[in-house]
């Protein structure tokens, strides 16, 4: 029956690719050919490399992974605003299966006890619904079999958009944004913390020392994608 109701809508709203509007077969927000040419970083085939950069000085991160370098005006572009502000988030879930898939190639993966998403602030989760890193988180820790926790940690200050400001700017309007708030189920752990999208990297870096400040052993860092420089 679902099935039916599912083939009968897709007849009357034929779903569109996210990316580039051309329609799509079946329950899936991005067509095989974006899927397909979106430039995959390759970060985790080494432990220094274009994520882990963006932390130096800010934030002891272990190891840094992106999908995805991040072009302005990209496909890609479109499907992570689609995700973000017009209501998909199961994409994010998709592309953590995926992410997941490619990160179980490497052994060092396995070290990492536990996944940790960036909270939205409570005033920006209901006034979207969802929070779109919790979706990513969720897709990965499918496929890597780690698990999620989900709400150890708050975003405890509403921080006006950081897009208008500058990188110092953007560090101190994140200071005391986070509070952790169950440090017993975080101390001593390898903590994988997952956001959307990488820009400058001074969310992760305030909530990577949030974290660490609070017991946690080791942070590493994963995004969807990394804006190109
Ligand atoms: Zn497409």
């Amino acid at each position: 029956m679902k099935r039916l109701i599912i083939g009968l809508l897709d007849w009357l709203f034929p779903p569109l690719c996210a990316g580039c509007s051309q329609l799509v077969q079946g329950e899936t927000f991005i067509c095989t050919v974006c899927l397909t040419s979106f430039p995959e970083t390759d970060a985790h085939q080494l432990v220094d490399n274009a994520i882990t950069y963006h932390f130096a000085g800010k934030a002891t991160i272990t190891y840094g992974f992106a999908l995805y370098s991040l072009r302005k005006k990209s496909h890609l572009e479109q499907v992570l605003f689609a995700m973000k502000y017009k209501n998909q988030p199961q994409t994010g879930e998709m592309l953590g299966q995926r992410y997941g898939n490619i990160l179980n190639q490497i052994s060092i993966i396995q070290r990492i006890d536990a996944i940790v998403a960036i909270p939205l602030h409570p005033k920006r989760f209901k006034e979207r619904g969802y929070n779109q890193s919790d979706f990513f988180a969720q897709g990965l820790s499918a496929s890597l079999n780690i698990p999620f926790y989900r709400s150890c940690i708050a975003r405890i200050r509403y921080t006006p958009s950081q897009t208008t400001k500058n990188k110092v700017e953007r560090m101190t309007n994140l200071q005391g944004a986070f509070q952790v708030t169950a440090p017993h189920l975080l101390t001593g752990k390898h903590l994988l913390l997952v956001d959307d999208i990488l820009t400058t990297g001074a969310t992760l870096s305030a909530c990577t020392n949030a974290l660490l400040a609070a017991g946690v052993a080791k942070v590493s860092v994963a995004t969807i994608a990394v804006v190109e420089a």
